[in-house]
């Protein structure tokens, strides 16, 4: 029986396994996955922080009519505290220095005029002033102890800050899962050939490896010719030391499609073959006991491609902790007809509109070998299955590759 998509997809997100955790150095560890938590080492900001260039009053003095403060000391970011000694003073302050003892509110430069008198600095306050302001008062927040990210985070530039300022010199992220990428044919020649009339460069296992370079994932690349027997042998060596095998053709009805049969031979238990969705049918999932997962995808490009997001990256990043996000949806700009009972991927290019929707808008799409297709596109829209008519204005889920 053949698998809706949300059944292969649930089939394959089953199989998941922990790639492990790693400590690496803080600085890099952006694009990794955290598996730890992290917690604020001391509150956010750690002590009554001056705003403002200017100067520190109490505001008692203020209240009862003062406008004129005599200078007593500067408190400069990276200094200890000060303390007024008399409470009719202030002391000049700087943005970033810690709130000097006995005083409770800043006035900025804008609002002072400067004057000596009798070799005494002093300020002239200009403008009116409220109680407290232009202090960034400790712990406001963040509190000392409280979790700042949890396992499963995916660190970028913001959390990166976040760990240098409670000190995380290292973290503990997921360990990389070991991938192998498979071209299959032998009508696939190296990049770098001259094709041969009746022979094409190989590409689907560069896309392939773009989209895990993207992951921060570096595979390793194998090619096989359509012979069982080669197959075996250059598959049989990767099954003890690989977590994950993406391959590319092969897996459909032709007389030369023989990987179900060697990955079969090798041990490999079939989780599902064939998937009720367009492009992509011919997808082959299974496992190995004591080896990879195996991802078979049909060499078609856009098939493939298809397959990568809507079921690799999701077992990818669940495997490194991950919990995979669930698709943002877009809206359908043209109507669009398609009469087989299948899930239909559908390759769009998605438009922000100022009213916040977003647009889908299909592209020009021969269908799945149209390799070209995905230059104009950045998601696949998943049409569901058992309807046919899918009206402008219809809102659907929408997996992005871009
Ligand atoms: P197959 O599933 O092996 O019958 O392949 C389907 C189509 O995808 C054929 O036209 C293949 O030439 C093409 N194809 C398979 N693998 C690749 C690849 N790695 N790069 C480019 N095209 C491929
Ligand atoms: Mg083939």
């Amino acid at each position: 029986m053949m698998l809706t998509v949300t059944e292969a997809y649930n089939a394959v997100l089953e199989t998941v396994r922990d790639t492990g955790t790693e400590m690496v150095p803080f600085e890099k560890a952006t694009g990794r996955i955290l598996r730890e938590p992290v917690l604020a080492d001391r509150p956010f900001p750690p002590f009554d922080r001056v705003m403002m260039d200017g100067i520190a009053i109490s505001y008692d003095s203020y209240a009862r009519g003062q406008r004129v403060f005599v200078v007593e000391d500067i408190q400069a970011a990276g200094a200890p505290q000060l303390q007024l000694s008399n409470t009719a003073n202030c002391l000049e302050v700087m943005t970033g220095a810690v709130l000097p003892d006995l005083t409770d509110t800043i006035v900025q430069y804008e609002h002072l005029e400067g004057t000596e008198h009798e070799g005494f600095k002093r300020f002239i306050i200009k403008h009116p002033v409220k109680k407290g302001q232009h202090i960034h008062k400790a712990g406001s927040d963040v509190r000392q102890d409280a979790v700042l990210m949890d396992s499963g985070v995916l660190l970028g530039p913001a959390e990166a800050g976040v760990l240098a300022t409670v000190g995380k010199t290292t973290v503990m992220v997921s360990l990389r899962p070991r991938v192998v990428v498979i071209a299959t044919g032998n009508e696939l020649v190296p990049v770098d050939a001259t094709p041969l009339p009746h022979q094409l460069r190989m590409s689907n296992v560069y896309s392939l490896s773009a989209s895990l370079e993207q992951m921060g994932i570096t595979a390793t690349v194998v090619h096989l010719e359509d012979n069982p027997t080669t197959m075996a042998e250059q598959l049989k060596p990767l099954i003890a030391h690989t977590d994950v095998w993406i391959s590319s053709g092969a897996v459909s009805a032709g007389k030369f499609d023989y990987l179900p049969e060697v990955l079969q031979q090798l041990g490999m238990q079939q989780v599902f073959h064939k998937v009720q969705q367009r492009p992509g049918k011919p997808f082959l999932f299974g496992t190995f006991h004591e080896g990879p997962v195996v991802f078979a995808l049909p060499g078609n490009p856009v098939s493939g491609f298809m397959c990568f997001y809507r079921y690799v990256q999701p077992w990818l990043l669940a495997a490194m902790g991950c919990v995979p996000a669930t698709p943002s949806y877009a809206v359908l700009s043209s109507k669009v007809i398609f009469e087989p009972n299948l899930e239909y991927y559908l390759p769009v290019k998605l438009h922000a509109q100022p009213h916040g929707k977003i647009m889908a808008v299909p592209q020009p799409y021969q269908g799945s070998g149209d390799l070209a297709s995905l230059l104009l596109a950045d998601a696949f829209m998943a049409l569901p299955q058992g309807e046919s008519v899918f009206k402008k204005g219809d809102s659907y889920p929408i997996w992005k590759f871009r």
